[in-house]
């Protein structure tokens, strides 16, 4: 087995990587560190939760633990689509730099003061994590220069075109210097993806960790289907499926903004213990929030997919999709939440028979079948106002695009247990913007009680301790595969 000796990397790495308690490299660190310290262009092929962020941030501390930064002129870029995922890689060169005092870091993340951005890039930066459009303000202002980029990183290009990030993408790409070394890692690899990737790339090594948009190997994912689109029944189907099963924890999907207010607030007049994450609360409320979700304070978050994006919580019992993802890719993202560090995991995804073709596309993308399970719920009554029910998933348009102008007045369930003042609970349904909480630092795998300690005497972990424990990681289980029913 490859030891993190074997990976040609300093002393002074090996003592960092030893201090956070990690004892062998993930597979994707495995394969990917050697090209990258040989300064080969990698296309890396992983998801979040494989390790993949030390993967390229450790080798980029050794190629640049030599040599200076110049005032406003960069010597590696790391694009992120996220300010989440952009704080969290930042985190990760902190404690994996802690040997490595005279490099030099900025965080340019959207949402933030330019101010100390600004001066940090005065200061010289040998390694910059930034937003698309962060760093695209900054360099129309004239603060920033990119013609001395050595490195150059794209994580999750996926999400980056999800987000529409794509054109800022090729303007940076545009900006940086043809002789760089580029690395370029995606969840999936969907033709776009790969497209890019042929264009931005030289002659790169191509390191897999685990087939595209496969679904995770410790996760039993099954299929509600709805008879009617229903808005009450749907969240009846909800609450039936949270009272039946060993919940202990559990992300709660939605489609929309507005959809994840709603969902929060039934399940608040119903008793749960639930909070909401969604890209337009402020940061403080959602830094709150997700602390109280880490600490078992709250035990259901209902959420978009952009604030769900990444969040690395060791121990999630389940995932539930409230409503099938518009993009196939989401779907293996959001189930991904659970099952993580070792665990098994459970996902539901309710299904209204509009819905039908986003299911096609997600069983096509991960080339099997989902389960199907079944569920008794109360019929819909007759001559009844339960709320609107929904459009048709063709209707209520996709990726990019706004849908209609939706005011449910108040809903009532045929039993009359729940009444919601939508209005009150969010004014106009808009879809997810960028913009995402602050990640927790990087939790190690099976880390001991001492390298644990050491990771809070870092500053890392120490305020949410979720590690792996002795739970074996995902990816060195092998595959299960989901048996369908015969009904
Ligand atoms: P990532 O995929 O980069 O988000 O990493 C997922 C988690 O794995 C983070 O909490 C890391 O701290 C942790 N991790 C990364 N590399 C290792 C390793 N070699 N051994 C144990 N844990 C690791």
């Amino acid at each position: 087995m490859t030891t993190f000796p074997d990976l040609g990397l300093s002393d002074e790495l090996l003592k960092a990587i030893g201090d956070v308690g990690y004892t062998t490299p993930t597979p994707i660190q495995a394969q990917a560190i050697p090209y990258v310290l040989q300064m080969r262009d990698v296309l890396g092929c992983a998801q979040t939760g494989t390790g993949k962020t030390a993967s390229f941030t450790l080798p980029m501390i050794e190629i640049l633990s030599t040599g200076r930064a110049r005032a406003r002129m960069p010597r590696s870029l790391i694009l992120e689509p996220t300010r989440e995922l952009a704080t969290q890689v930042a985190e990760n060169f902190r404690i994996y730099g802690k040997y490595h005092p005279s490099l030099s870091m900025a965080l340019l993340i959207g949402g933030e003061n330019m101010g100390p951005q600004i001066k940090a890039l005065e200061r010289g930066v040998d390694v910059l994590i930034a937003t698309p459009g962060r760093l695209i303000d900054l360099f129309e202002r004239g603060q920033i220069m990119l013609n001395d980029i050595k490195i150059f990183v794209i994580d999750e290009a996926d999400r980056m075109l999800d987000m529409g990030f794509i054109p800022d993408i090729e303007k940076i790409v545009g900006l940086l210097p043809s002789m760089r070394q580029t690395l370029f890692f995606s969840a999936t690899m969907p033709p776009e993806i790969r497209k890019l990737a042929d264009r931005f790339l030289s002659n790169p090594k191509t390191v897999t960790v685990s087939p595209p948009a496969s679904t995770g190997v410790n996760i039993t994912h099954s299929i509600v289907n709805l008879p009617t689109a229903n808005d009450w029944h749907k969240r009846e189907a909800l609450r039936t499926l949270l009272r039946n099963h060993a919940v202990q924890n559990a992300f709660i999907f939605c489609n929309r903004k507005r959809d994840v207010a709603i969902v929060h607030k039934s399940l608040q007049k119903h008793g749960f213990n639930a909070g909401a994450l969604h890209g337009d609360l402020d940061q403080s409320t959602r830094t709150e929030t997700l602390d109280s979700f880490r600490s078992g304070n709250i035990s259901l978050l209902v959420c978009s997919d952009v604030a769900a994006r990444g969040l690395d919580i060791a121990a999630v019992s389940h995932v539930f999709n409230f409503d099938v993802p518009f993009n196939a890719e989401d779907y293996v993202h959001r189930i991904g939440r659970t099952g993580r560090a070792g665990k098994e995991g459970t996902a539901f995804t309710l299904v209204t028979p509009d819905e039908g073709k986003l299911v096609a596309a997600i069983e096509t993308l991960i080339k099997k079948d989902i389960e199907r399970s079944t569920l008794d719920l109360p019929p819909v009554q007759e001559g009844r106002s339960f709320g609107r029910d929904r459009k048709p998933a063709s209707s209520r348009g996709g990726r990019g695009s706004k849908p209609a102008s939706r005011h449910r007045a108040e809903e009532r369930a045929p039993n009359a247990t729940e009444t919601i003042n939508v209005s009150a609970v969010i004014p106009e349904p808009i879809y997810e913007s960028p913009r995402m909480p602050p990640h927790p630092a990087p939790q190690p795998y099976g880390h001991t009680t001492a390298s644990a300690a050491a990771l809070a005497h870092s500053g890392g972990g120490s305020d949410h301790g979720h590690g792996f424990g002795e739970h074996m990681p995902a990816f060195l289980r092998r595959p299960r595969t989901v048996e369908k029913r015969s009904s």
